[in-house]
């Protein structure tokens, strides 16, 4: 059996009067003939990072629509994570050997999760690269006919071809593949099934809710923060491609400016992200001895209600990435009614459009020319943020999501 893991219960209904009877009448339509379908969700990790963030929600959601869902975890020792992670960078482009060793490392532990992988279901569906292989070493296992179906949350536009020329093989015996954007989809891979389904975030999460201004400069002034200061924040892993480094310095040509600015850097650590200790490090070094800079993650104490709530005080919030796949946190910032200064990459223009919820930049100059614009024009900051919101209500909350899926399984079982 691989490792299951326990969701909360949720309510289709309780979403209701945020996103209007028309949402939740088309949701319960397409489930109709899906009641008592059997899915299971597979990724590589139960905490931390996009992936788990969305299946706490939709996997209780699809449960409360009669469907027997569920959420497994394959298993990894740190040599097959740290592969991992090298796969995850060589998809998206970077530059770096892919060794018969580690090819062997990556198989070796697919094919024991296969091993592993039992049950009968009507979808199973495989996030990202990390358990890709389960298709293959499953062979017809996992029941009489269920889809397969890929669901990368990665940028494989323009891979690296040693890894890219790895996985395609394990890739094309799916049925279905599910991109974040169509541009996403890397060269030459085909499914007889594409769906692009961008990811979305639950408004009713501990993160999401909304809390009391009060509560909320309560809980951030306890990590030492003054509430009383601008501070700006971003939010996400430690990661070369969220470029932390390159926030501190756009920070820094504000403080020039604006003395008594702070910045915080909230980063939870994923237990299958071994690099994000050693960046983590990085970027502890690169702060030096600035006590407005903080620098903060789980193991400080800092959970979703902790991130919310530094989503909520904050005066600007930056998600400088260099690449993305769609940056979750970009959804819940513009949710809490903030405007973001995004990275021009991945999933993050769908969701900041310049000028109007947010502003993209390519420069540490020009993320900071834009913070310190937001910070000197608070009445425009609240207006761009209120668009952003309302962005974000009719085109990444959870409920979408959980539609787009129950169209493909239609799709595919109709097929
Ligand atoms: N996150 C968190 N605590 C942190 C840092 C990040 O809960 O300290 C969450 C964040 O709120 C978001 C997710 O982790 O929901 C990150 O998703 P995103 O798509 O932005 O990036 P990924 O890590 O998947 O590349």
């Amino acid at each position: 059996m691989l490792q299951r893991v326990d969701v909360e219960e949720k309510r289709l209904d309780d979403y209701h009067p945020i996103v209007g009877e028309e949402v939740i009448a088309e949701i319960r339509c397409l489930a109709e003939p899906l009641r008592s379908a059997r899915v299971v969700h597979v990724n590589a990790t139960a905490y931390g990072g996009g992936v788990a963030e969305i299946l706490q929600t939709l996997v209780p959601l699809m449960r409360d629509l009669g469907m027997e869902a569920e959420w497994q975890v394959i298993e990894g020792s740190d040599a097959f994570f740290n592969v991992t992670k090298a796969c995850h960078n060589g998809l998206q482009g970077m530059d770096l050997p892919f060794t018969d060793e580690m090819k062997a490392v990556w198989r070796r532990y697919n094919e024991r999760n296969a091993a592993r992988f039992e049950g009968e279901y009507d979808f199973v569906i495989v996030h990202d690269p990390q358990p890709a292989g389960l298709r293959y070493y499953q062979g017809d296992g996992a029941g009489d006919r269920p889809r397969w179906i890929w669901r990368c949350h990665i940028d494989t536009s323009h891979p690296n071809p040693a890894y890219w020329d790895f996985f395609v093989p394990y890739l094309t015996l799916y049925d279905a593949g599910v991109f974040t954007m169509e541009q996403y989809v890397g060269p030459g891979l085909t499914f007889r099934h594409l769906a692009i389904i961008p990811p979305t975030i639950d408004p009713l999460s501990p993160k999401n809710r909304p809390m009391e201004p009060d509560r909320a400069r309560g809980i951030v002034a306890r990590f030492g923060v003054d509430v009383d200061r601008p501070l700006i924040t971003q939010v996400s892993r430690f990661d070369p491609w969220k470029d932390p480094l390159g926030v501190i310095d756009a920070y820094r040509i504000v403080k020039r400016e604006v003395p008594e600015v702070q910045l915080a850097l909230v980063g939870s650590m994923a237990s299958d992200d071994p690099e994000g200790w050693t960046f983590l490090d990085r970027t502890i070094r690169h702060a030096g001895e600035d006590f407005d800079i903080h620098i903060l993650h789980n193991f400080h104490g800092v959970g979703p209600v902790e991130v919310g709530a530094f989503q909520t005080v904050s005066d600007v919030i930056v998600q400088k990435s260099i690449r993305e796949g769609f940056g979750l946190v970009v959804a819940e910032a513009l949710w809490k009614g903030k405007p973001v200064i995004g990275g021009n990459a991945g999933g993050i223009p769908l969701q900041v459009i310049d000028g109007q919820t947010g502003f993209l930049v390519d420069s540490v100059k020009a993320c900071a020319d834009r913070i310190l614009y937001l910070l000197r024009h608070p009445e425009e900051s609240a207006r761009m943020g209120a668009a952003g919101k309302e962005h974000v209500r009719r085109n990444f909350l959870i409920t979408r999501h959980l539609r787009d899926y129950l169209a493909l399984f239609r799709r595919l079982t109709e097929a």
